[in-house]
């Protein structure tokens, strides 16, 4: 079982991973919980180069670096532990690079898709969770944002509405894939959601 979650920064991604990697530990399965960019030594420093050269990269080059983090990340570690019958639990995947590479840095979403693929030998997963923040909440947590690249982007007014706008659009396209929600619900709230969606999955 591949679940990944997906969303903005700060919209409580990893919080609600560790929540599910508890959950699911709970009712017996073996979990890996992993991220990208950064689930593998490889991945953690291309992580560094791209968010360090971050809104000086080309965005082709940015989407490419992504991609190398992907295919590793896919082959090393995910593909091995989906083999072994674990469920994966992955913080960002395919879709953020279709919104951030695709719609923020406004690359053809399609060839962005297209190229991730490539990478992951068409791996999708069976759950996206889509963690959406509307754009007052969103704003008012990326004035309190924690790094810089958080404030960078914070910045570019409209960089954020065009993302959340492609996370969107590609929930409202594979409704079987993606379970959204709210993500100003309170925490338990969106975990028992979550587990909803799972239940007879686990
Ligand atoms: O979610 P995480 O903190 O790991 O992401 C690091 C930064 O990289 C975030 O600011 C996120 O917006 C950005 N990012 C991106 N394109 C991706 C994945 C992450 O711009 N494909």
């Amino acid at each position: 079982l591949f679940i990944t979650l997906e969303g903005g920064d700060g919209v409580g991604k990893s919080t609600q991973a560790a929540l599910l990697e508890e959950w699911l530990r709970e009712r017996g399965r073996t979990v890996v919980r992993t991220r990208e960019p950064g689930g593998t030594a490889a991945g953690v420093e291309i992580r560094e180069i791209v968010l360090h050269h971050r809104g000086d990269i080309a965005p082709r080059a940015e989407a490419l670096l992504y991609a190398a983090d992907r295919a590793h990340h896919i082959a090393t570690v995910v593909r091995p532990a989906l083999g072994r019958g674990e469920v994966v639990v992955q913080d960002r995947y395919i879709d953020s690079s279709v919104a951030y590479q695709g719609a923020g840095r406004v690359l053809d979403a399609d060839q962005v898709r297209d190229l991730s693929l490539w990478a992951a030998e068409g791996l999708l997963p069976d759950l996206t969770i889509l963690l959406d923040l509307d754009e007052t909440a969103a704003r008012a947590r990326l004035d309190t944002a924690r790094t810089r690249y958080d404030r960078l982007e914070a910045e570019r007014s409209d960089f954020h509405a065009r993302v959340r706008a492609a996370y969107l659009a590609l929930a409202a396209a594979e409704p079987e894939r993606f379970l959204v929600v709210d993500a100003a619900l309170p925490v338990a709230e969106i975990a028992a959601d979550i587990r909803r969606r799972l239940e007879d999955r686990v």
